[in-house]
């Protein structure tokens, strides 16, 4: 089934205004539940601005979203988000980040049910961060912070989970090594997920369909089923 079905959506920022800019020219996709889909294109094109429109974050200047059957006209408690930029409360340790909610749409207050406690502290044992619950952002690497975002990203079982260039800020090696995490997390959660990346490379391992953009204005101008199972490394 359809699980995200976007549209003719496009975006254009300050229209009517001498400071307009096209982001998105109108355009449709579907995601399927369960699928992994990357959204590939070059830097500007659009892809942070489509993520953020699926998210319920930005509003299309046209078109129409709709998310498990659903016209999205707000961010659902359901989605769960994560950026280039991990954005750690750097006063909360680890686990407590994770606890904190960072999602598209925000509960305002920490959950303290023991049930959910228990949930954060696997998740963190999951990305190899067993015995850094009590740590502190900068006694962390950027890596292990991403690894914190993962497991906020997944501590509410959204059912739908958008990435925004997770790994782009971090080295080489530590990329790879997130792209692991990930495909591990991935295979224990099994979420239905769209990562936004400008790498072919990252976009081919990662998901099982790639969609392409053009240049910004940006729209979808191929879309690409990669063969399960799938290359690795
Ligand atoms: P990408 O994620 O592919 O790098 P973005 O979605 O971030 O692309 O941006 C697409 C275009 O929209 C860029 O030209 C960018 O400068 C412009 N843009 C993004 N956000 C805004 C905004 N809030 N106001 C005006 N222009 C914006
Ligand atoms: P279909 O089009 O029938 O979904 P796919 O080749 O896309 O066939 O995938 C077969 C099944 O494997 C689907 O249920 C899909 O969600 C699942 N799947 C695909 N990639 C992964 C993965 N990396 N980890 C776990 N399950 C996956």
């Amino acid at each position: 089934a359809d699980y995200v079905v976007v549209e003719g959506v496009g975006k254009t920022y300050n229209e009517g205004t001498r400071q307009q800019v096209e982001a998105v020219a109108p355009t449709s996709f579907t995601v399927k539940a369960g699928e992994f889909v990357a959204l590939l294109g070059p830097s500007g094109c659009g892809k942070s601005t489509l993520l953020m429109m699926v998210a319920g974050l930005d509003a299309p200047s046209r078109g129409t979203i709709a998310v498990n059957g659903r016209a999205l006209t707000a961010p659902r408690a359901e989605t769960g988000i994560m950026f280039q930029d991990p954005t750690l409360l750097p006063w909360k340790s680890a686990l407590d980040n994770v606890l904190f909610p960072f999602r598209a749409a925000d509960r305002g207050t920490p959950a303290t049910d023991s049930a959910t406690m228990a949930r954060a502290a696997t998740l963190l044992d999951q990305v190899g961060l067993k015995g850094f619950h009590g740590h502190k952002p900068r006694q962390l690497s950027g890596g292990m912070r991403q690894r914190v975002a993962i497991c906020r990203a997944l501590v509410y079982e959204p059912d739908l989970l958008l990435m925004d260039e997770p790994f782009s800020a971090l080295d080489a090696i530590t990329r790879d090594e997130m792209n692991l995490v990930l495909m591990k997390m991935w295979e224990e959660h099994h979420r239905t997920a769209l990562f936004v990346t400008h790498s072919i490379r990252e976009a081919v391992y990662l998901a099982d369909r790639v969609l392409v953009m053009s240049r910004r204005p940006g729209r979808i101008i191929e879309d690409i089923r990669i063969p399960f199972p799938r290359p690795r490394g």
